[in-house]
Order: C-alpha cells, then structure tokens, then sequence
C-alpha cells in the first residue's frame, strides 16, 4: 500500500499536489496555483490560473494586479484534476482558508497561516478532521502565548488617555493586522477618528466594500500636527522610524505583532508601547487544534517546527518537517 499522502509533495517553493497538477501557496510562478491568503508570502502573481476565495482574489487584484482567478467560496467544492479541493475558513485575515484536499480516500487539509481566537474581520476557524493536517508553525515554541487581545486594546487606550497632547503610532501590517486592531478598538468602544498612513488605505478600503466597517478614517496627509493629538495612527511597520512619522504630534511608537512577545525585540525596534496582538495561533493554539483534529499525520511548515515535531513525538502523532522556503514574517 502507498504511504499516506502519497500523492502530496513537498518542495522548496511550495507544496505540489500531483493528481491535481497544482500547487499551494506556491513562491514561484505556476500554471496552477491553490492559495490560502492574500499576504505577500503566500500569494505572489504571475500564476497562469488561481484558485482562492473571492475575498483573496480581491486582495491579489489590489496587490498584484489582476489575475487569471477561480473564485472559491466558503463550503463549495470544486474537482481539479482527479482531486476534490474546498475552501474552509483559517480566521487568520479577510478571505483566509485552510485549503481541503481529497484524494484517493485520504484527507490532507493545508492550514495556510491560521489562528483560533475570535477575529472581528474574518470567519472564525472550522476544524475539518482529517489523516494529515499540514500545520504552521510560526510561533511553534511554549514562549509563545499570545494574552487578551482586549486586554492589549486596554492598555494601548490607557496610553492615549494619559497624554492627549500626543498621538499614538501603531504598527500594524496593512493586510489584516491593521483593520483587525481597528476594529478591535471600535469594540472596545473607541469612537474618535482613527488616522491612517496611505500604505493602508487601499486595503482598508477594500475591507470596507467587503463589510467590515471600520468606523471613521482620516488620512494623515489631510490631518495637522495638533488635530493628530490625542488619536490613534495606524502605519505599516517599516513607516515607524521614518521621516514621515515626524509629522505627528511627538508620537507614542507601538507595535502589534506576536513577536512583541519578545522584549529584546521590541527594543530593538524602538517600540515605547509592545501590543501582543497576533493573527497566527499561538503555542497553545497550535497544540489545541493537533489534538482536536487528530490526525494521523502532522506535517509542520512555516516556522519553528522542531518544537512543534517533538511535541507531536512525545504525543504518539507522526510528524514531519517540510522545509518549504520563501515564507517570511509579513504578516505575524
Ligand atoms: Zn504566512
Ligand atoms: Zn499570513
């Protein structure tokens, strides 16, 4: 008998799936390509045909241009090749999905990048009980446990109330990490205008026509110094140091990211105001969902993955690494 997932295959550039001649996430251009997200390690253009879902494949045609797409819905299937492949929500960003795949009896689900606490912007994560489950592991180390978003929206919001004639700069990649934080202070019931670096606003903009309604945005470059006092900035990360921060009204420099988790990096970056606020499962999360789903197979990708293999060991659950390259850190 053939070894389970015999028919998938790992590659530095991606994950190949052969009875479908297709390939997952793929970081080289393809003929066909399968892709989870819309983050730029994920879903690069140039592919001769992709299939995502319908808010991916907006997010692609904001990124890269249009493409050649078939647009996948939540909970549709669709046959490529001799393999049934659908669509599952991964609540990691707008659109995101863990992508399905059966073939020849055997179930082998690609989590793409995924989280499982709750996320204003996005479908929560569906577990699909499967005999291989092709895990992230980005934070794949016990030192990783992500803390209360709330509680990080609290804090950053204590902050702006204690100096007012300040602003508050938060970086925050543009797909996903930005509208989620906004939205999370929305939640939290923050109703001033948030302004925002021009590097977010075509996604901002795209999340609202997909409804996700992020309350009052201001462009910076509209805004003076003293009308930015006292409110809350988003800008990507790589704006935090630069010349256009000095604009803003003696900013407060906070960062969202899992990695603020660790403090020498926080440092590093120059960061006043670390936020722990993630859109990747944490240690726990990864853990959790192995368990829940239950696989025969854990096949580890995108991180730390010896930790994770060995947690798998110690639990009686086969584990492999694949050692795909070309994943980085955009979007933790
Ligand atoms: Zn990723
Ligand atoms: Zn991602």
């Amino acid at each position: 008998m053939a070894r389970l997932g015999s028919w998938i295959e790992p590659f530095p550039e991606g994950i190949y799936v052969r009875p479908a001649d297709a390939w997952i996430d793929p970081s080289q251009p393809k003929e066909r390509a399968l892709v989870t997200h819309g983050h730029s390690d994920h879903a690069r253009g140039g592919h001769s045909q992709v299939w995502a879902t319908p808010e991916t494949l907006a997010i692609m045609e904001v990124r890269c241009g249009p493409q050649a797409c078939e647009p996948v819905a939540y909970g549709e299937t669709v046959r490529i090749g001799e393999v049934d492949v659908s669509f599952v929500p991964a609540g990691h960003v707008l659109g995101s999905a863990q992508i399905v795949l059966d073939h020849a009896g055997e179930r082998v689900v690609v989590s793409g990048d995924y989280k499982r606490r709750e996320n204003p912007t996005c479908a929560p994560f569906e577990p699909v009980p499967c005999d291989i489950f092709i895990t992230e592991a980005t934070f794949g180390l016990p030192v990783f446990r992500h803390p209360d978003t709330g509680g990080e929206i609290d804090r950053l919001l204590h902050r702006l109330h204690s100096d007012p004639q300040r602003c508050v700069l938060v970086g925050a990649y543009a797909l996903g990490k930005a509208q989620r934080v906004i939205t999370e202070l929305r939640r939290r019931g923050h109703e001033q205008p948030i302004y925002y670096h021009g590097a977010v606003e075509r996604l901002c903009r795209l999340y609202e026509d997909l409804g996700v309604s992020l309350g009052e945005m201001r462009h910076t470059a509209s805004a003076t110094r003293q009308e930015m006092a006292g409110h809350i900035v988003i800008a990507p990360p790589s704006a935090l140091n630069d010349r256009w921060s000095r604009r803003l009204p003696d900013p407060v420099t906070a960062m969202a990211s899992g990695w603020m988790r660790i403090r020498q990096r926080a440092r590093q970056s120059n960061i006043e105001l670390p936020l722990v606020i993630s859109d990747h499962a944490d240690w726990d999360e990864l853990t959790c969902t192995i368990r829940e789903l239950a696989p025969r197979e854990v096949w580890i990708t995108h991180g730390r993955e010896e930790a994770l293999k060995h947690w798998c060991m110690t639990h009686q659950i086969k584990a492999r690494e694949l050692n795909l390259v070309g994943y980085e850190d955009e979007d933790d």
